[in-house]
C-alpha cells in the first residue's frame, strides 16, 4: 500500500520523516487527528525489521493515542514518535536534540512523552530543545511516576464495573486476583487493602509479590493459577494481549479491570467475553491516568488535580457500559463509539464562525 493510501485508511493528518545522518537520527512522527487539540503521544525506540513497519507502527499507536485521550475526555489529539534504532546502543545526546529540534518545528502540533525504549532522562535531552515534550521528573517541574495515578483510574473504574454488575460499587469482601504487582499493580493492592477487598496477587518477580503478601495481605497465586481463581475481578497489569483462546475458557471473574495495555490479543476476544457475561473494562478506557497525569504537566504539574481527574476514569467506564448495552455490542466496541462521537460532536462545533477574520 502507498503512503497516501496508509494515511487515507484511517483519515491521518500527517506523518513526518526526520533524518539526520550525524546524529543518526532516523524517526517516524505520526499525527493521526487533531480536533480535540495538539496530538500527544509517546516516543518509542525500537529495532524494526524496515522503514515500512516503523511507519505501520507510529501510524497505528498514533491513532491509539487518539482513541485513549477522546474517551479520557481529554482535549488532546493522537500523535506518535518512533526512532528506529536499539536503545541498549544507539542513544546519545545529539540524537534526542535532534529529535526535540524536529518537534520544536511542529509548532505544538505534537507533544511528545515517554513510551517503550526511552526515559525520563531521554525527555529531559528532548526538553533542551522544545518545551512539546511531558513526563520530565518532578525535580524539573514534571509529573514524575505516574503508576499512583494510574492505579488510582483503575480502581476508580472498576467501582463503576461493580455498580453494574453488583449494584453495588463498595470493595468490601470483594475477591480482586492481580496479575502483576510492580509499579501500578503495587498501588492498586493497597488502594484495594484499604477498601478491604480480598486480593490475590501474582508476579514473576517475587520480590515485587513479596511486598504485596507482607504489606497488604494478599495471596500469593502461581502466574500460571492466577487466570483461574475464583473472584470477582481479575486485574491484568503485567503484560499485554492475555485475553485469547486460551485465557478465556480458564477466567472464573466477573469483571476484567486492570491497566495493562493492549489487553485483547484480538478483537474477537472481546466479543467472547461479552458472550460470556464478563464486563470488560476496555484498556485504554480504564488505564488512561498514565496519560491523564502527563497530560496534566501542560497547565503546570498539579497531582491533585491530576488525581481528581483521574477519578472520572468512573464516569468514562460507566459511559461506555451504557453504551454497550444500548446498542448491544461489546465493551471494546463501545469505548470506540464513545471516543469517535466525541470527537465527531467537537468537529460539528468548529463548524460555527467565531467572528475572528480580519476580513
Ligand atoms: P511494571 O514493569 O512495573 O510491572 C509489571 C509487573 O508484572 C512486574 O512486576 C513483572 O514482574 C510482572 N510480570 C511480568 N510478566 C508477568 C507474568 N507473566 N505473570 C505475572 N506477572 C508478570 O509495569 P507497570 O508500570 O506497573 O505497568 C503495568 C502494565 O500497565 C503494563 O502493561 C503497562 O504498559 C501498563 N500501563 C502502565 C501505566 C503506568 O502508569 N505505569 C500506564 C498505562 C498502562
Amino acid at each position: 500500500m502507498g503512503i497516501f493510501d496508509r494515511l487515507e485508511k484511517y483519515e491521518h493528518e500527517q506523518l513526518i520523516l526526520c533524518s539526520n545522518t550525524q546524529a543518526g537520527l532516523r524517526a517516524v512522527i505520526a499525527i493521526h487527528d487533531t480536533t480535540l487539540g495538539p496530538a500527544l503521544g509517546g516516543c518509542r525506540m525500537w529495532i524494526y525489521p524496515s522503514d515500512e513497519d516503523a511507519i505501520e507502527d507510529a501510524l497505528r499507536l498514533a491513532r491509539g493515542m487518539t482513541y485513549k485521550a477522546a474517551a479520557s475526555g481529554l482535549n488532546l489529539g493522537g500523535g506518535k514518535t518512533v526512532i528506529i534504532g536499539d536503545p541498549a546502543r544507539d542513544k546519545s545526546e545529539a540524537l534526542f536534540r535532534a529529535l526535540g529540534i524536529y518537534i520544536e518545528s511542529l509548532n505544538g502540533r505534537y507533544i511528545t512523552a515517554e513510551d517503550v525504549g526511552t526515559t525520563v532522562t531521554d525527555m529531559e535531552i528532548i526538553h533542551l530543545e522544545t518545551k512539546y515534550v511531558v513526563g520530565i521528573s518532578t525535580s524539573r517541574g514534571g509529573s514524575g511516576d505516574p503508576s499512583l495515578v494510574t492505579a488510582y483510574g483503575v480502581f476508580r473504574g472498576m467501582k463503576a464495573c461493580l455498580e453494574e454488575v453488583f449494584d453495588d460499587g463498595s470493595f468490601e469482601g470483594r475477591i480482586v486476583a492481580i496479575q502483576g504487582v510492580g509499579h501500578v499493580g503495587f498501588h492498586l493492592a493497597e488502594l484495594l487493602f484499604k477498601e478491604r477487598a480480598k486480593i490475590y496477587a501474582a508476579d514473576i518477580n517475587d520480590k515485587a509479590l513479596g511486598r504485596v503478601v507482607n504489606q497488604f495481605g494478599a495471596l500469593p497465586v502461581s502466574p500460571e493459577d492466577i487466570y483461574q481463581v475464583e473472584c470477582d475481578i481479575f486485574a491484568p497489569c503485567a503484560l499485554g494481549s492475555i485475553i485469547n483462546d486460551q485465557s478465556i475458557p480458564k477466567f472464573r471473574c466477573k469483571i476484567i479491570a486492570g491497566s495493562a495495555n493492549n489487553q485483547l490479543e484480538d478483537d474477537h476476544h472481546g466479543s467472547a467475553l461479552y458472550k460470556r457475561s464478563i464486563l470488560y473494562a476496555p484498556d485504554y478506557v480504564i488505564n488512561a491516568g498514565g496519560l491523564i497525569n502527563v497530560a496534566d504537566e501542560l497547565e503546570g504539574y498539579n497531582r491533585q488535580r491530576a488525581l481528581k481527574t483521574a477519578s472520572k476514569i468512573y464516569d468514562n467506564v460507566a459511559r461506555v457500559i451504557t453504551i454497550s448495552k444500548r446498542e448491544r455490542i461489546p465493551t471494546h466496541e463501545a469505548a470506540d463509539r464513545m471516543a469517535e462521537e466525541r470527537i465527531k460532536m467537537i468537529k460539528e462545533l468548529k463548524k460555527i464562525y467565531h467572528g475572528h477574520a480580519s476580513r
